[in-house]
C-alpha cells in the first residue's frame, strides 16, 4: 500500500488557525548566538533566524493579529468604547486576552466573547478569564448563534473564523448590530477579491442600506483591508 492510501487527510483549508500548535513558543535562534559580538557587528545576519510565522503574542499567548492590525484595533476600541466585543475564532485565545486587557487599561467595562466550534485549543489560564466568556457555536449552523442576543452596545463583531461569513453578517445585522456597531472581516477580503471578485462585490453591495465601510480603519492594515463595516442608522419601513 502507498502512504497516501493509508492517510486520513484533513481538509487544510478548513483547519483554520495558523499552524497546528495553538501554544506560543518564544523564538529560538538556531544558527547564531543571541549575544552577537560587537567587533563583528557588520557581519551580523539581517534575517530573523527563526520562523516569524508564530512570533506574535500577548503575554505568552499566540495572537494572530499583526502589529499594524493591533494598532488599528486599539484606535477603534478607544474611539468606540465598546461594551461588548464578539470574536468568531478563538484558536489559542490570545486575541481575547488582548482585547480584555486593552479595554481594562482604558477603564472600560467590556465583555469579550469568543466563539469557536473547537474551544479545546484555548490556552488562556482559568484564573485569567475575567470578562472573557467562551461560547461553542458553528458558523455553519446559525441556530447556534441564538445564544448571542441581548448584548450591551456599542459592540464590535469580528469574523476571524471565515466560514459562512456573509450569512453570519446578515444574521448579525438582523439580530445583533445597533447603529454605530462594527462588523469586521479579518484577513479574507483580498483573497476573495482575487478569486471571486464578482460574488464579493455583489454580496457586499447587498448590504448597502445597512452597513458602510469605515474609511478611517478600512485601509489601516492588510488584515483589515476593506473589511471594516459600520451599522448605518435603521430606517423606518
Ligand atoms: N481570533 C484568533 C484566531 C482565530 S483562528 C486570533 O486573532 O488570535 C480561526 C478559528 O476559527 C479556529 O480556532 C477555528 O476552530 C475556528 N473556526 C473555523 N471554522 C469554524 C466554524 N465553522 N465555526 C466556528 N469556528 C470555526
Amino acid at each position: 500500500m502507498n502512504d497516501y492510501s493509508a492517510e486520513e487527510f484533513l481538509d487544510l483549508s478548513k483547519f483554520s488557525g495558523l499552524g497546528e500548535d495553538p501554544a506560543y513558543h518564544p523564538p529560538v535562534l538556531s544558527d547564531r548566538p543571541r549575544d552577537w559580538p560587537l567587533d563583528q557587528w557588520d557581519e551580523a545576519p539581517r534575517d530573523l533566524g527563526y520562523s516569524d510565522f508564530s512570533r506574535y503574542q500577548w503575554r505568552g499567548l499566540r495572537l494572530l493579529k499583526d502589529p499594524d492590525t493591533q494598532a488599528a484595533l486599539h484606535d477603534l476600541v478607544f474611539e468606540l468604547k465598546p461594551r461588548t466585543i464578539v470574536e468568531l475564532g478563538v484558536y489559542g485565545g490570545g486575541s481575547l486576552a488582548w482585547f480584555r486587557d486593552l479595554t481594562r487599561l482604558m477603564g472600560l467595562d467590556t465583555q469579550v466573547i469568543g466563539i469557536d466550534r473547537d474551544l479545546s485549543r484555548c490556552q488562556i489560564p482559568q484564573d485569567e478569564m475575567h470578562n472573557i466568556s467562551l461560547r461553542e457555536a458553528d458558523c455553519n449552523d446559525l441556530s447556534t448563534f441564538e445564544q448571542l442576543k441581548d448584548l450591551a452596545h456599542p459592540l464590535i463583531f469580528i469574523d476571524d473564523a471565515h466560514a459562512n461569513t456573509f450569512n453570519i453578517m446578515r444574521w448579525a445585522v438582523d439580530h445583533l448590530l445597533d447603529e454605530g456597531d462594527y462588523f469586521i472581516i479579518e484577513d479574507m477580503i483580498p483573497y476573495w477579491y482575487r478569486y471571486s471578485p464578482q460574488h464579493l462585490i455583489q454580496y457586499l453591495s447587498s448590504f448597502r442600506d445597512v452597513l458602510s465601510m469605515d474609511m478611517v480603519y478600512a485601509n489601516t492594515s492588510p488584515q483589515l483591508d476593506r473589511g471594516v463595516f459600520r451599522r448605518l442608522p435603521k430606517k423606518d419601513r
